[in-house]
Parts: structure tokens; C-alpha cells; sequence
């Protein structure tokens, strides 16, 4: 099976003693494919560094709403010039997270989120998209920007906001989460999403899936993911495997 991983972060710090190995052994493993998506600026270049050292690694530069405040004009700037490398292939990840309490103000997220959307319209890229605990503001903003899509990383949402963002065009990200015992929202959503709009993802080195779920998270493990979609679609997992990856192939614009 070919997995072709839509969301990852090998830059993290977890990587740092072996991440060399990591890479050269997904390699050996069908990974046909990485998006590796910054959080921050340092993460979005380094996320270049590693698409161009990479021949199977593509980058998407962008800033996490954890880290809203780094968004500004300078900031800005550096993430269109990275854009120019022809391995970036997204604007990402950016969005909102309501969630912990001690990140950057709503206000200071919605401009940052704004400002990246704005990005992505001039670049005419597409977006990679997280939201955690702010469906309506995130859907609001993504109102703003018809002519813009992406993917709904690590979706959280309920089948009402996944038709939502269906109807504005974007894809839905599947990562380990569905493999859980207690899954069942995300099981739900995937009945409902066709199968012409899901991407999978590690997210890693978070959210792996069942059986290593709290381990640190590697593209390999996707197999689980596709084999827990095919279960639910029924289907076989050598189709959502293939589907899956021209639907990524499709999004990022590659072959
Ligand atoms: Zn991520």
C-alpha cells in the first residue's frame, strides 16, 4: 500500500536524534509522499529545508494560531518569499484554536488567520486549515475566501460542519483519531465525506493511531487510518489508498 502522508511535522524537536533514519526508512516504506507543514516561522522554514533535501517531502509554510503574534509584515514577507520555491506547495497551517486558554486573543488570531488567507488568494495556493473549538469563526473566515481551498486538517467537527466546509470545496483530513475506542463523531463524519474528498494524515509526531496511540506518530501508521476508512466505507484498502492520494495530489496541484 502507497500512503502519501497530507500532514505532518518531522521538523518537531521529537525528531531531532534520528529524524535522518525516520526519513530514509519511509522511504523503504511506500511513503510516496510528505506535506510537511510549518506551525511557525522557524517551522516554515525549516519545512522548506526539508523539501529541498527531500525528493518525496513538500512543505507548506504558514503560522499556527498558537503563534498568531508572530504575524506581521516581516513575517509575512518571509512567508511569500519561501512560497517561491516550487516544493511549497501550500499555505499552512493556520486557522484557530479556542481551546487553551493562554493562546494568543481571538482578535489576534482572526487577523493573523485573515492576513494568511490573503496570502494564500495572491499566491493562489491552497490552504491547510486547523481549527479546534471555533467551527463558526473558522467557517466565517473561510465565507470570506471563495476562491480559495484546502483541507480541514485533523477534523474535529460535527457531519454538519463537515458538509459545510464540503460545500465551500474543501477537503477533510482524517488522522489517527478515527482509530480510537470512543471515535464515534469522527466515524460519522467519515460515512458522510465521499470518498473524493478525504485526505489522511499523521499529524505526527501526534495522534497516532491504534495500536500506538501516545507513541510518537510516523507516516507509516496511516495504514491504520485507510484500513479503519475502508472499513467504515466499505471498501477495500488499496482503494482508499489510491483515492486518497489523488485527491492530495490534486489539492497540492502535483504531476
Ligand atoms: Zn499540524
Amino acid at each position: 500500500m502507497f500512503i502519501f502522508d497530507s500532514h505532518a511535522h518531522y521538523d518537531d524537536e521529537s525528531f531531532d536524534e534520528d529524524r535522518e533514519l525516520v526519513i530514509k526508512e519511509l522511504k523503504e516504506n511506500n511513503i510516496i509522499g510528505v506535506l510537511n507543514c510549518g506551525a511557525s516561522l522557524q517551522g516554515a522554514r525549516d519545512s522548506v529545508k526539508l523539501a529541498k533535501e527531500n525528493s518525496f517531502f513538500y512543505a507548506a509554510v504558514g503560522i499556527h494560531p498558537e503563534f498568531a503574534n508572530e504575524v506581521g509584515d516581516l513575517a509575512l514577507n518571509e512567508l511569500r518569499e519561501l512560497s517561491k520555491h516550487e516544493k511549497v506547495r501550500a499555505i499552512g497551517e493556520i486557522g484557530l484554536d479556542y481551546y487553551y486558554d493562554e493562546n494568543p486573543s481571538r482578535e489576534v488570531q482572526k487577523t493573523a488567520f485573515i492576513k494568511q488567507m490573503e496570502l494564500a488568494q495572491e499566491l493562489k495556493l491552497p490552504v491547510i486549515i486547523h481549527n479546534r473549538d471555533a467551527h463558526e469563526d473558522t467557517l466565517e473566515i473561510l465565507k470570506m475566501f471563495p476562491e480559495v481551498k484546502g483541507v480541514i486538517h485533523c477534523f474535529s467537527g460535527s457531519v454538519e460542519i463537515a458538509r459545510e466546509c464540503l460545500k465551500l470545496g474543501y477537503y477533510i483530513g482524517f488522522t489517527g483519531v478515527i482509530t480510537f475506542k470512543n471515535a464515534r463523531k469522527i466515524v460519522d463524519v467519515a460515512k458522510e465525506v465521499p470518498l473524493d474528498r478525504i485526505l489522511v494524515e499523521t499529524d505526527c509526531p501526534y495522534m497516532a493511531p491504534v495500536p500506538y496511540r501516545g507513541k510518537r506518530n510516523r507516516s507509516e501508521y496511516i495504514k491504520y487510518i485507510i484500513e479503519q476508512l475502508a472499513q467504515v466505507k466499505d471498501l477495500e484498502p488499496e482503494n482508499v489508498s489510491e483515492q486518497t492520494i489523488l485527491n492530495v495530489n490534486k489539492l497540492l496541484n502535483l504531476k
